[in-house]
């Protein structure tokens, strides 16, 4: 009798996990990787143009927006006229 009882009791426990444990985790967890391949293509350097991988060359952020450079010289030039570059970008 004993033995019937806490087998229910497993049961509604196991019913509970799978409706609102891992059973309800999997329904969500469906597509994965989407967010990753956003900042591993990388962004375009404003200033010639060249694509820049996100792991590599020179960032700034100007205006809350991070900006990706080639080399040093791109850098130098964005910093000393960012306007140029930046209102290029944006329209
Ligand atoms: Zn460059």
């Amino acid at each position: 009798m004993e033995g019937l009882f806490s087998l229910l009791l497993f049961a509604v426990f196991f019913y509970v996990m799978m409706r609102f444990g891992c059973g309800a985790h999997m329904v969500h967890g469906g597509g994965h990787g989407g967010h990753e391949q956003h900042t591993a293509g990388g962004s375009t350097d404003p200033v010639c143009g060249m694509p820049v991988s996100a792991d590599s060359g020179y960032t700034k952020v100007h205006q809350g927006t991070l900006y990706h450079f080639c080399s040093r010289n791109c850098l130098d030039k964005f910093d000393a006229n960012p306007q140029q570059y930046v209102g290029k970008a944006q329209s």
